[in-house]
């Protein structure tokens, strides 16, 4: 069955390649969808800062406008309500796939739905990328090494993964995404680019997408005890968030296809988290532990050796660093919402 897009022609450009030193960088074109949320709307603020056209799809499921609200009004951008589930027409240079629910409690909350998000929204945007020979990258994650066998974690390390659990709607998902990219890299020579993603942290996340960071320091600010889940000592390496666009942007620009680990090595344990949080927001901050969640994986570090030597890249802010520069967003928007409570 030929697909209603197939009466649009392709579009021939030629590869992008990079723009020669002293010449100025040519104004792109640039689909980011899932730009409403957390790492999206970040990722929209350099593309728009540096000059580019930015143009983002989102259905607002974990997303808010609020995170690109002063954004609104200028020129070089667009926003689109719309389901990447559904196929869209737009003509554009470059594609950075990021529409996804990324959060445990978000994303096993309609898993049939997360599944559709990775498979036939990759599959239309790859599609789009084929038809206008756009060049896509892919956000994977860390979540496709499963609950790892290996420590750290290579890019070439193939994953322990259950396919029938709670999270495999995600880590499936994203699987069978870098799959795609990865066909219609060889099949239709589409230039695609694979991020798998660690742990990232910074303002904007959702107050309460359950995710240990944005819990932490959220509960830390209401004076509530910081629910640490099992016996705490899982391990996490927690990446902020200006870190990841730049490792993002950086691999978009690259002729390098990936995938790559994109995430900071510093390795904690959720108890070291919550000392740092603690140390960083309330120090009279207590701690309740909690049953763990299904499928829980004991560690996850990245081995970022690939990304250091072909990218040039490595994050430059420590945990230490960089929760500090997320509370004050954090404290701004719960102050909000109880004041819209009457508290
Ligand atoms: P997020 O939930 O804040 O953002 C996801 C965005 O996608 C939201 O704006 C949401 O409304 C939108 N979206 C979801 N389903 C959609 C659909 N069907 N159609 C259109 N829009 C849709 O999450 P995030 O932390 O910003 O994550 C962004 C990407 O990075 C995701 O693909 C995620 O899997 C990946 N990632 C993030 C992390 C992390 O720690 N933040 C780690 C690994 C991978
Ligand atoms: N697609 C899209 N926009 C486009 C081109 C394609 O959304 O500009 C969607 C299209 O609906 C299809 C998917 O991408 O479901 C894959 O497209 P492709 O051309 O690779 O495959 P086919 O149409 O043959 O299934
Ligand atoms: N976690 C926790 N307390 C919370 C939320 C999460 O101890 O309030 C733990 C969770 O069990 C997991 C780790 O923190 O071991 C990271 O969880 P998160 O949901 O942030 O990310 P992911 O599991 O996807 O890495």
């Amino acid at each position: 069955q030929v697909s209603d897009f197939a009466q649009y022609p392709p579009i021939n450009r030629g590869k992008l390649g990079r723009v020669p030193a002293g010449i100025p960088r040519k104004r792109s074109r640039i689909v980011v969808t899932g730009g409403a949320g957390f790492v999206g709307s970040h990722l929209v603020d350099k593309l728009l800062d540096r000059g580019d056209d930015v143009i983002v799809i989102d259905n607002f499921f974990t997303g808010r406008k609020e995170n690109l609200v002063h954004r609104f009004g200028n020129p070089r951008f667009e926003l689109i309500r719309h389901d990447v589930v559904e196929p869209i027409l737009l003509e554009v240079d470059q594609i950075y796939h990021l529409a996804c629910p990324a959060s445990p409690v978000h994303y096993k909350y309609n898993p049939v739905k997360t599944i559709k998000t990775n498979v036939m929204g990759t599959l239309n945007m790859l599609g789009l990328a084929k038809r206008i020979g756009a060049r896509f990258l892919l956000t994977s994650t860390s979540e496709v090494y499963g609950d790892p066998l290996e420590h750290p974690q290579k890019e070439t390390y193939w994953g322990n993964v259950n396919p029938i659990g709670e999270r495999s709607c995600y880590d499936e998902g994203k699987r069978t995404a870098e799959t795609l990219a990865m066909d219609y890299h060889r099949g239709a020579d589409v230039e695609v680019r694979i991020a798998r993603i660690f742990n990232t942290y910074g303002p904007r996340m959702c107050l309460d997408d359950g995710r240990v960071v944005s819990n932490f320091v959220a509960q830390a600010i209401r004076k509530q005890p910081l629910t640490v889940y099992g016996d705490g000592k899982q391990t996490r390496s927690f990446q902020y968030v200006s870190d990841l666009v730049n490792g993002l942007v950086a691999l978009m620009e690259s002729e390098h296809v990936g995938p790559f680990n994109l995430g900071n090595p510093g390795e904690f344990t959720m108890l070291e988290l919550a000392e740092v949080v603690k140390e960083t927001i309330d120090s009279s901050a207590t701690i309740e532990f909690r049953p763990n969640t299904a499928d829980d994986p004991h560690k996850r570090k990245p081995d970022i050796s690939k990304a250091k030597e072909l990218l040039n890249w490595e994050p430059k802010i420590s945990l230490r660093e960089g929760l500090p520069l997320m509370v004050s967003d954090f404290q701004n928007r719960i102050l909000n919402e109880d004041e819209g409570k009457g508290l």
